[in-house]
């Protein structure tokens, strides 16, 4: 027999979604009759913008014809879709090349592969709670260490967010090499100031240090204050990678599209003391195990950058915010403290009475029939807290609101 990667064994029972499914689809089956609301998963319920699906159809049709079918794409992406980006960073002051620019069919996965172009003894640090992918992906490539009793990895560095806090994480204590940053941010749905991401990006100017800032639910700011890009601060040229997607975005969660910044200034050195560029190594490992993105998909995703595209994605966004704001204005006007929802499409809510986040979500989820996610998934400072999700129908929020 074969010796698997010993680091995948490492990692505890099963995906935080997966567990999820797994107890409501046992209460449904119990209970076939019970009107469940999901407000656990973020997954979007809107259609996709009419401007999307006018490019797909149309892009169905090219490929129905020889003089304009199409087989193998670039694997960076098609230029009219990384120019049709890049002219929108610009707008915001952000200037960027198309080739620092990398499609993809989604950044959960380029969130996780970019682990491939690091060296395994990077230090990495995280903020608590998190988006689990980082951390796992980190825990199959070794650099986590062990599982500790309290949740906690031994070789990561948590940066723990809470209302002691703000939800603004301190920097870490140590020296650290790779920094995961996600704002608005999953789960907490807060977000950090220019001036607050600037300590993170002098810190890491500092060190040597590199942050790879997810910044997948951008399109949801509302505040003037909140960067949509961590390149909106200048000197993250040299020493931060963006991570983007179109899922929430534009509604591309079942559709797959997003995209990975890396300027060329970012760099980093092998174990030789060579300086390599992050953007060069990226391009070879996406060349060498991605194949692209469907020129279909593409041609979806550059449609949100025509006018008619802009407001309908506009529309998508102030939808699922009107259900943030009454999520969070009912729980708020119901005694329960909240955090979120302003620049972002999860509201946090703190259990009452100290319960547990999986107690809380039973409870929710079998008396009044609403599933949310456990913070606790999120990281041991996610205990005592769960996740909800502005992402369904209006009609389900108000719903379930009155549950509540
Ligand atoms: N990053 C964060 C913080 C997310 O919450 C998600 C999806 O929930 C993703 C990335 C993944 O997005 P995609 O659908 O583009 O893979």
């Amino acid at each position: 027999m074969i010796n698997v990667n010993d680091n995948f064994l490492k990692l505890p029972g099963s995906y935080l979604f997966t567990e999820i499914a797994h107890r409501v689809a046992a209460y449904k089956e119990a209970n076939p009759q019970a009107p469940v609301i999901k407000m656990g998963i973020g997954d979007v319920t809107l259609p996709l913008p009419a401007a999307s699906i006018m490019a797909m159809q149309k892009a169905i049709s090219e490929m129905a014809h020889k003089e304009s079918f199409r087989g193998y794409g670039p694997e960076q992406g098609y230029d009219f879709l990384r120019e049709a980006i890049a002219a929108e960073y610009k707008q915001t002051g952000v200037d960027l090349a198309a080739d620092e620019i990398f499609i993809s069919d989604g950044s959960k996965s380029d969130c996780g592969n970019i682990g491939d172009i690091f060296s395994t003894n990077c230090k990495v640090a995280l903020t608590d709670p998190v988006y689990p992918v980082y951390v796992d992906t980190n825990v199959m490539a070794g650099r986590a260490g062990e599982l500790l009793p309290n949740g906690q990895w031994s070789n990561l560095v948590y940066m723990p967010v809470s209302a002691k806090n703000g939800f603004v994480p301190e920097l870490p204590k140590e020296k650290v090499d790779l920094i995961y940053l996600c704002f608005p941010n999953n789960p907490t749905g807060t977000t950090l100031t220019k001036d607050q991401l600037k300590v993170f990006v002098d810190y890491a100017h500092k060190n040597g240090a590199l942050i790879l800032f997810d910044s997948a639910y951008e399109a949801f700011i509302t505040e003037k204050d909140v960067p949509h890009s961590i390149f909106e601060i200048p000197e993250a040229r040299d020493c931060a990678i963006e991570f983007r997607s179109f899922s929430k975005t534009a509604g591309f969660t079942g559709t797959r599209c997003g995209y990975t910044v890396i300027p060329h200034t970012v760099k980093a050195k092998g174990s030789d003391g060579q300086v390599v560029e992050l953007n060069k190594l990226w391009l070879r490992r996406q060349c060498t195990k991605f194949n692209g993105t469907p020129y279909i998909v593409q041609r979806g995703a550059a449609a949100i950058y025509t006018p008619e595209g802009k407001q309908q994605v506009r529309q998508l966004i102030d939808y699922y915010m009107g259900n943030a704001k009454i999520i969070r204005e009912s729980l708020l006007k119901a005694g329960f403290e909240v955090y979120g929802g302003v620049n972002g499409p999860y509201v946090w809510m703190a259990t009452p009475n100290a319960q547990s986040s999986w107690d809380f979500f039973d409870y929710l989820l079998k008396e009044k029939n609403i599933v949310t996610t456990p913070g606790v998934g999120f990281g041991p400072s996610g205990e005592g807290f769960i996740r909800l999700s502005s992402l369904g129908s209006r009609e389900n929020t108000i719903e379930a609101m009155g549950r509540f």
